[in-house]
């Protein structure tokens, strides 16, 4: 975990990042800024659709995609849509601690005894299903993706800002992914 950086002041938010939206957004959820209105969306979030997290911040402020660890792989005209018509030019990459999207294989058994009990598939589709996916949204590594999944965007959209993130879900704060 000391590859995170942690913001509890203003001088904690990286200087690249300082009075942009991304600066503003951990303003708004780590230090309790006051909220700005906004008419447009400034902000592009990229989040995972984990049920434990929540951003504090100002109504039309941000674009949210939520997907299985922020995973934007397969989200890429969505991505595209908030940049060439929301007009956004910054990007935060969150992803966060214990995510189900880490060690898929781990939760194969459970996965297709739900589908087949829950959802009334047949037991063979089911394992299909999984074994087709899984290795589509394995993520290996919460922070080791985010930044791999940063460079990747980064190289996609070259004039747009992007930052890698991480949420705690322990403490419910956003942390800066140390790139260094
Ligand atoms: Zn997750």
């Amino acid at each position: 975990m000391n590859r995170l950086l942690s913001v509890q002041s203003t001088d904690d938010i990286l200087p690249a990042y300082l009075n942009t939206p991304i600066g503003q957004l951990l303003e708004y959820h780590n230090l309790n800024r006051p909220f700005d209105n906004y008419q447009n969306a400034r902000l592009l979030i990229g989040m995972c659709m984990d049920n434990r997290k929540h951003l504090h911040m100002p109504d039309n402020f941000a674009f949210i995609i939520r997907a299985g660890g922020a995973n934007l792989r397969y989200s890429e005209f969505k991505v595209s849509y908030a940049i060439a018509v929301g007009g956004i030019q910054h990007i935060a990459l969150i992803g966060h601690n214990n995510c189900g999207m880490v060690n898929l294989i781990s939760r194969k058994n459970e996965f297709i005894k739900g589908l087949v009990e829950t959802a009334g598939w047949e037991q063979e589709k089911a394992e299909e299903h999984f074994m087709h996916f899984a290795p589509m949204f394995e993520i290996g590594s919460e922070t080791d993706f985010i930044l791999s999944e940063t460079k990747r965007l980064r190289l996609r959209y070259p004039k747009i800002q992007i930052a890698p993130m991480l949420y705690l879900v322990e403490d419910n704060k956003l942390y800066f992914i140390n790139e260094d």
